[in-house]
């Protein structure tokens, strides 16, 4: 038996991973969203269906496991296959953390679509977990202490707990009426900024040019053009927040102000779920965990973010340790099974 199958299924990738007591990871695999309110149910299905049979190839298949460890940055360690690649293999525990999982009708559909990917790849649980990837990531990091964790990756989300256990969230609600601030938000705005910069309602912008190269378009038309076709999809207007990140490095106002914004619309969440919880009227400080690509890799956002949260809760500690929203399930994972 294996201890822990840990999967953090986000809008853009999903990674499954097979990790031992200790929460070292023993083999990994990826494959797209599967996140159903942003790719469908069928694919969804088979994307989470797809990672856990490349990280059950790789953890049945001799001498793998450790090169997957290592791809990973984790030091690899030792082990004997376990069972043949199309046999069943057997865990403790199996921990979901899954973007889309907002409400009781969701979790119907999740609950079948997790159910299908194990029944197909044969990894048999005593024991499944299906959350919201927000709430296993802020418990598995956290540890159950108080504390908040925002994700901006493709979507959005802030969850919280306070020291009596209630939790809260604000934001989340997909691509289509929500996720402010995430990395789809992001690509849409700039893709709204080089539309006003063509209609002249708003400044000409570098963005309009990062985009059509980008995207390999002539012009604006172009542009609007393929945000109404078959190869828009959630993902790729996500990828285009780097765009934006890049120009407001190289100086362009339009993308500052498109970042300065997404800080505010991130910040208006993490306010709500301090107050809700009443964390700032505690006396203990409270960890706040950054997380998602836009978190991660966009200095602009998480900054302007930081000193925003800092200056309306003294008590908040912004966790600088950036790690990915993984390790959290994991950490949930050993949680559950009283390993840490
Ligand atoms: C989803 C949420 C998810 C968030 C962060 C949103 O698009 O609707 O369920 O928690 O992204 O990944």
């Amino acid at each position: 038996t294996v201890p822990l199958l840990a999967v953090d299924g986000g809008g853009t990738k999903c990674l499954a991973v097979f990790a031992d007591a200790e929460g070292r990871m023993l083999a990994s695999g990826r494959a797209g969203s599967c996140n159903y309110q942003g790719v469908g149910r069928e694919a969804a299905a088979r994307e989470l269906t797809r990672a856990i049979r490349e990280a059950k190839r790789q953890w049945t298949a001799e001498g793998n496991g450790g090169m997957t460890a290592s791809s990973l940055g984790v030091s690899p360690i030792e082990h004997t296959p376990a069972a043949e690649e199309d046999g069943p293999l057997q865990v403790a525990c199996a921990v979901f953390g899954l973007a889309g999982l907002d409400t009781a009708y969701d979790r119907r559909i999740i609950e079948e679509l997790v159910h299908e990917a194990l029944t197909s790849t044969q990894v048999q649980a005593d024991r499944v977990v299906v959350e919201n990837d927000g709430v296993a990531a802020l418990l598995g990091a956290s540890g159950g202490d108080p504390g908040i964790l925002i994700i901006a990756g493709t979507g959005s989300i802030v969850y919280g707990i306070n020291a009596k256990g209630d939790s809260a969230r604000a934001g989340g609600w997909g691509h289509r009426v929500g996720d402010e601030g995430s990395g789809y938000w992001i690509g849409k705005q700039a893709i709204r900024a080089a539309l006003r910069g063509y209609d002249g309602r708003g400044a000409a912008t570098p963005l309009t040019d990062k985009l059509l190269q980008h995207l390999k378009l002539q012009n604006e038309e172009e542009l609007f053009n393929w945000a109404y076709s078959a190869a828009y999809s959630v993902d790729k207007t996500a990828d285009l927040s780097r765009l934006v990140g890049e120009a407001a490095q190289e100086g362009d106002a339009s993308a500052c102000r498109i970042l300065e914004a997404a800080a505010v619309e991130l910040f208006l969440g993490a306010q709500a779920v301090i107050q809700k919880l009443g964390l700032s009227k505690a006396e203990s400080p409270f960890v706040v965990i950054l997380q998602g690509g836009v978190l991660q890799h966009n200095p602009v956002v998480r900054c302007r973010l930081a000193e925003q949260i800092a200056a309306f809760s003294p008590l908040a500690r912004v966790n600088e340790m950036k790690r990915e929203p993984i390790f959290g399930v994991i950490g949930q994972g050993r949680r559950l099974l009283n390993l840490g």
